[in-house]
């Protein structure tokens, strides 16, 4: 045994890994550190692996180097050619697939040692709740990759009243599972129900949750395969796995509660299954034929803006797909030169992930003054001439508070249509994330310029420099 091997020098790489993570995650506190911050805490994974590498008794170096470069094949290039707008996809992709990965390690634990056969029992406890947590994470997140890529729909899927009564069920057979096991019971079969049922119930979780209540769900998951691979990693005795998991799990749990308060929705209702709505994906108050909108120009909304005193900038997912952030960034600095103030209205879900419109303006080098979250703005709406919505729909729709039977009901959204007047960006009249009509579009004081969000902004610009 070389003096890389000794348990000592293994150790000391932990805590330099573990002191990364930290330090790294620090550095996602603010946009503009954040991509250092990764960078580091990557480092620290790094270091991780291969202290976990050295360990003696390691194993099957082929089979573990089959695995690394199948993963660095497949996990790379989709990194790389990953769109900003696709990142919530992939994110619950390759969360679901680190609480797959876990589940299958209990299982092999289950059989090496022969359905635990003298282990402790907080080992057996621990494997076997990893087992449960990393398969309801597998599959979870798998039904919310299908639903945010558009392979199922996004509309909730349920099975009516039966719903409940269905998940406890799946509930019940994975703890008769799990308990047959701890008291004794060394069948197989014992682990393969424990492990379908759990596969089951993350699927009957996720299934009926509604497109707008998808992104509380996605940091559920993650807070889930953190805590898997914790428990994993006590069962194990690895003390990576404890930490990096603790720190998925804490920072996910914290996330979730965030999100889950910005939506106003509760997280036990998230658990118990079917929450956001009923099934409906249209407004009560009629569709989009019915109605008419008022159409406005680059030239007609330049001038308008132009004449203000305040602007606030409402983007939305629609910015980020026409990757509009700096022509929006070169029209405010048009409109600052004419005295007007412009800020920027953050909602905590607009886009397709958290922070979604910080890192875009952010890259776009907006003050980071000028951006104010939604409580924070929320009052301004009232003093605002003209409120600017680019390629935010969902985020911005009254029904939230005024319709019972929308989905997005409840939801805070930004009271844009409190202001003098409100200019929408958007191509046509499709519907947002929720698949929801929104009545700010029918107001007396909305006006629609149609296109390209980034064509639109790229022609107020040349008109705002031409008056
Ligand atoms: P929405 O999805 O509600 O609406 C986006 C709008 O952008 C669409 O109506 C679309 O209309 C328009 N659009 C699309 N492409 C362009 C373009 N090139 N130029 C101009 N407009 C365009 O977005 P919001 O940001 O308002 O709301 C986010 C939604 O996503 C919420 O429902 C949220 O719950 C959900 N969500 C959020 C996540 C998060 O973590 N932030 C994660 C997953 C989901 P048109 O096609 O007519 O142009």
């Amino acid at each position: 045994m070389s003096w890389l091997q000794d348990p000592a020098t293994i150790q000391c790489l932990y805590i330099v890994a573990f002191a990364l993570f930290i330090y790294g995650l620090m550095g996602l506190t603010g946009p503009r550190t954040a991509v250092r911050g990764n960078l580091i805490a990557a480092v620290g994974m790094a270091i991780a692996v291969l202290a976990t590498a050295l360990t003696p008794g390691m194993g099957n170096w082929w089979l573990i180097l089959l695995g690394i470069a199948l993963g660095t094949a497949v996990g790379v290039p989709a990194a790389r050619k990953v769109k900003m707008t696709a990142m919530p996809q992939m994110v619950a992709l390759f969360n679901g697939v680190g609480g797959g990965a876990v589940a299958l390690v209990a299982w092999v634990e289950f059989r090496q040692s022969n359905g635990f056969t003298g282990e402790p029992l907080y080992v057996s406890i621990a494997t076997l709740f990893a087992a449960v947590v990393g398969s309801v994470s597998f599959w979870g997140s798998n039904v919310a990759f299908g639903k945010l890529q558009e392979i199922l729909p996004g509309r909730p899927i349920t099975v009516g009243r039966m719903q409940q009564p269905l998940n406890l069920l799946l509930v019940l057979i994975t703890l008769f599972c799990g308990v047959a096991v701890v008291a004794g019971g060394t069948s197989e079969l014992l682990m393969i129900g424990l492990l379908v049922a759990s596969a089951l119930l993350g699927v009957a979780v996720v299934l009926p949750i509604g497109g707008a209540d998808m992104p509380v769900v996605i940091s559920l998951l993650n807070a889930f395969t953190g805590l898997s691979a914790a428990a994993t990693g006590i069962a194990l005795n690895n003390t990576a796995l404890i930490v990096a998991g603790m720190i998925v799990g804490a920072s996910g749990s914290i996330l979730t509660n965030l999100m889950a308060k910005a939506m106003n929705r509760s997280i036990p209702a998230i658990v118990a299954g079917g929450f956001g709505g009923d099934g409906t994906t249209a407004s009560a108050s009629g569709g989009p034929t019915d109605k008419t909108v008022r159409r406005t120009s680059a030239s007609d909304a330049a001038i308008q803006m132009s004449y203000a005193r305040q602007v606030v900038v409402v983007p939305g997912y629609g910015m980020a797909v026409a990757q509009a952030q700096h022509a929006v960034r070169e029209m405010a600095k048009e409109l600052e030169a004419k005295g007007v103030n412009v800020y920027y209205a953050i909602h905590p879900v607009a886009g397709r992930m958290p922070g979604h419109m910080n890192v875009l303006l952010a890259e776009a080098d907006v003050p980071y003054e000028q951006l104010k979250e939604m409580d924070e703005i929320n009052g301004e709406f009232a003093r605002t001439d003209v409120a600017l919505v680019i390629g935010a729909n969902d985020v911005t729709n009254p029904a939230a508070h005024t319709d019972p039977g929308s989905p997005i009901y409840g939801m805070p959204i930004l009271n844009v249509n409190e202001s003098r007047s409100v200019i929408v960006l958007k191509r046509g009249m499709s519907h947002g994330f929720a698949g929801v009509d929104n009545e700010l579009y029918y107001d007396p004081r909305t006006s629609m310029l149609f296109g390209d969000a980034k064509k639109s902004v790229s022609q107020v610009v040349e008109e705002l420099r031409a008056l």
